[in-house]
């Protein structure tokens, strides 16, 4: 591995300059758990190495006024796993979070790394795209933005943060009133494996049975995490029934474009993930047992 400079920021506005001071040398280390093997691997090498460890305000999980969640950069994926508040949002977030690997390395790994590492099998992208959620970036002089959870992934291992960029927070809107939220991670293989397909959903259902709110977020089925918009409009304002939900989902193969890897060929891929999006959105919505 190469020697690198370790520089521990105390605030996000020291670890702002120090990303200013240093520009392409430099790469911020939160849990460490991927940057440090793609250093071992020279896919990475950073003569500087930015430690957010110590920067508080970028830790910790809040209800915001509106009822919605915030969720600081640096928070472990352990921390938000076991967090009340995020329970009494939705139960299926932080359920989310316990299937990644291993408790060691959800003790280590942060929701922010998370996302930047931007691997599209993870976990988290997935159900926070199903929650509509945003990153929420700062760079130097205060200026923010907010880059909606669809739209942060660009590519294979990609993201749209700029080279100045830290993410500061995950900000989750409040669930619309009704809705219910679901994870599937479909692992064949082990239980601490990657997902070879998974699936969230969020799903609103009136008395009538018609689906007034729906959001899919699928990881593992393309170079990134997506949306699977077509199922979404196929459903919406609809009565859901088993057929209907059944035909919906079908749609998500034209959604999708997985890989072939270890964890299964990419046409295996394309029907798992039918098979998932519509037993998901069966088994929220109380729609009879699918087939
Ligand atoms: C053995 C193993 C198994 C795993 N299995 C799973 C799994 O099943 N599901 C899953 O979802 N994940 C899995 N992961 C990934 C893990 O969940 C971590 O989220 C991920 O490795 C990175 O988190 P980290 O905090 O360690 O980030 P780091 O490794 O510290 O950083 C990753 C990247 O993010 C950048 N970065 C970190 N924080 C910020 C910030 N605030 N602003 C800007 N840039 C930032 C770093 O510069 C670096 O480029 C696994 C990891 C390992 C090692």
């Amino acid at each position: 591995m190469r020697t690198f400079d370790y520089k521990p920021a105390r605030s996000i506005d020291e670890a702002l300059a120090l990303l200013a001071e240093y520009g392409d040398e430099a790469e911020f280390i939160a849990g460490g758990t991927s940057l440090v093997l793609m250093m071992q691997q020279g896919l990475v090498q950073p003569g500087v190495v930015i430690g957010l460890g110590a920067v508080p305000e970028l830790r910790g999980i809040k209800r915001s006024a509106d009822g919605g969640l915030e969720v600081g950069a640096m928070t472990t994926h352990r921390v938000l796993e076991t967090s009340p508040e995020a329970f009494a949002f939705a139960a299926a977030l932080p359920k989310a979070l316990g299937v990644i690997a291993t408790i060691r390395v959800r003790n280590q790994a942060t929701l922010g790394g998370n996302l930047v590492h931007a691997d599209p099998a993870q976990d988290p992208p997935p159900v926070l795209i199903a929650l509509d959620a945003s990153v929420d970036v700062v760079s130097a002089g205060d200026a923010a933005r907010l880059i909606p959870m669809e739209s942060f992934f660009t590519d294979y291992f990609e993201t749209s943060l700029g080279d100045n960029e830290l993410v500061r927070s995950v900000k989750v809107p409040p669930m619309p009133a009704g809705s219910k939220l679901a994870y599937k991670k479909f692992l064949p293989r082990t239980e601490d494996d990657y997902a070879t397909v998974s699936v969230a959903v969020r799903l609103g259902i009136d008395d009538a049975g018609t689906c007034t709110d729906l959001r899919i977020g699928l990881g593992a089925l393309g170079v990134t995490p997506l949306r699977a918009k077509a199922v979404e409009s196929a459903l919406l304002g609809q009565r859901l029934t088993e057929s209907v939900v059944r035909d919906a989902a079908a749609l998500v193969r034209d959604e999708v474009d997985p890989l072939d890897d270890v964890r299964g060929s990419a046409k295996y891929k394309r029907e798992m993930a039918r098979v998932w999006t519509e037993r998901v959105i069966l088994q929220l919505g109380g729609i009879g047992v699918p087939a």
